[in-house]
């Protein structure tokens, strides 16, 4: 309820789309957020952080929005600056998890107290709280639809999937991973998933920063080694929609999705446009939607929470330890989309409109 509330009154507040700086007496009684991103070059990142610009301009804070464009230096240098410039907050969401130790070493003296955003934010006892999506649960919602598209429970198969992880220095790249083999594992055991690269561990999987270009490359070798004698994949655990891009660029190259050899089955995250519109093009099977307007709803609550020296709600107080503490959590639920259902979750939602579609 209270971070209906807040998007209410971010929905009513002045659309001023950018960070600012010392607009007006009340935004300096609000104080100043950093906000730290990790890339532009990702869809969902852009609307978190304008949606975290917006959210906290309409309850009248300054905001100092950076990207960093992947690039570890440069976000510690992004949040080093924050600090000098007097922030009362910073809202990160790392590039590399286990980086900013010193940096928020440096926060903690000035007093300046942090959200880890989206991502968790490791070997630091100076993170206040972390508000992210119940990423295990992600992980479940992809390898779930892998598993009705290609209806294991009643289908003999044996059917062929290649696994692809996310970046080893995201902490959520391993509760994707796990969430979605606690639903895959069985069947490979059972010898029903085939992979066909022998491929089967994180560490072989991963994709450094997440690049799409990097899984293109890694297909295209999967392909050439391991399915030169007319072997099929029928399906593909991606774990985000750049990497799913990526693959079907890879298996398009070989043939797949012309004459009939169709595409596989694909799996993605964050209903980023270009997937979506891959997805009504019969190409990327599904993804997931992760709502970056509640995720930012979230962060700004807890942010207020600690400018007033109150308690933050939370909804998870276990799970996420990142070797110095256990961060006290509220997970947003992620939510499974595909043909059937992006209408009504990405635009009826008001997330998209019709004219993003074209
Ligand atoms: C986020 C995902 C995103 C990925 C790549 C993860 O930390 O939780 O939503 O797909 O990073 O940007």
């Amino acid at each position: 309820l209270l971070f209906s509330l807040i998007l209410v009154l971010a929905a009513c507040g002045n659309d001023s789309g950018g960070s600012s700086e010392g607009d007006g007496e009340e935004a300096k009684d609000g104080g100043l957020i950093g906000v730290a991103m990790p890339t532009k070059s990702s869809q969902r990142w852009v609307d978190d952080g304008n949606n975290m610009v917006e959210q906290l301009e309409a309850l009248g804070y300054e905001t100092d929005l950076q990207y960093a464009e992947d690039d570890v230096d440069k976000q510690i240098e992004q949040i080093e600056n924050m600090i000098v410039k007097g922030a009362d907050a910073l809202v990160i969401a790392s590039i590399d998890g286990t980086a900013l130790t010193n940096v928020l070493e440096k926060a903690n003296e000035q007093g300046i107290e942090v959200v880890s955003y989206d991502r968790l934010i490791m070997g630091t006892e100076h993170v206040s709280y972390y508000a992210t999506f119940d990423n295990f649960q992600v992980g479940v919602l992809q390898a779930s639809y892998i598993e009705e598209a290609l209806d294991l429970p009643n289908q003999a198969g044996p059917f062929n999937i290649e696994l692809f992880g996310g970046s080893p220095d995201d902490n959520n790249a391993y509760f994707f991973w796990d969430g979605a083999m606690s639903v895959l594992q069985p069947y490979i055991d059972e010898g029903k998933l085939v992979i066909q690269s022998g491929q089967t561990e994180f560490d072989q999987a991963a994709t450094m920063r997440w690049d799409g270009n990097t899984a293109k490359s890694r297909m295209e070798n999967i392909l050439s080694s391991a399915y030169a004698g007319g072997e099929k994949v029928d399906a593909v655990l991606s774990p985000y929609d750049g990497i799913s891009r990526g693959i079907i660029q890879a298996l398009k190259g070989v043939g797949y999705g012309s004459g009939d050899l169709p595409l596989p089955v694909i799996s993605g995250q964050d209903a980023e446009l270009a997937s979506i519109k891959s997805i009504i093009a019969g190409e990327q099977t599904q993804t997931v939607f992760k709502d970056t307007r509640d995720l930012a709803a979230v962060a700004v609550s807890m942010t207020e929470a600690i400018l007033k020296g109150e308690e933050s709600e939370v909804n998870d107080t276990e799970t996420y330890d990142n070797g110095e503490k256990v961060v006290p959590t509220y997970l947003v639920e992620p939510v499974s989309v595909d043909i059937d259902n992006y209408q009504e979750v990405v635009i009826d939602s008001g997330y998209y409109s019709e004219d993003d579609l074209k």
